[in-house]
């Protein structure tokens, strides 16, 4: 059986084959100047440090033009 290493998007779940580039991967954060997370993290959900992030292309660009338009609309 071969096996195929996945990543998985954090917003809907869908897995990508990790040697693929079908996936936007964010090491950190995307912040809004100097502070103002946008999108990503630096913890998992247990608190262990995980700097990376993974998202389907198309969701990782409505969830940052999503949050964007509220910051300009300030
Ligand atoms: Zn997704």
């Amino acid at each position: 059986m071969k096996t195929i290493e996945a990543v998985k998007c954090e917003n809907c779940g869908k897995l990508h084959e990790v040697s693929s580039e079908d996936f936007i991967s964010i090491h950190g954060n995307v912040c809004i100047g100097m502070n103002g997370g946008i999108i990503g993290h630096n913890f998992d959900k247990e608190g262990r440090v995980n700097r990376i992030s993974v998202y389907c292309i198309n969701n990782c660009l409505k969830i940052m033009l999503e949050k964007f338009t509220t910051y300009t609309k300030r």
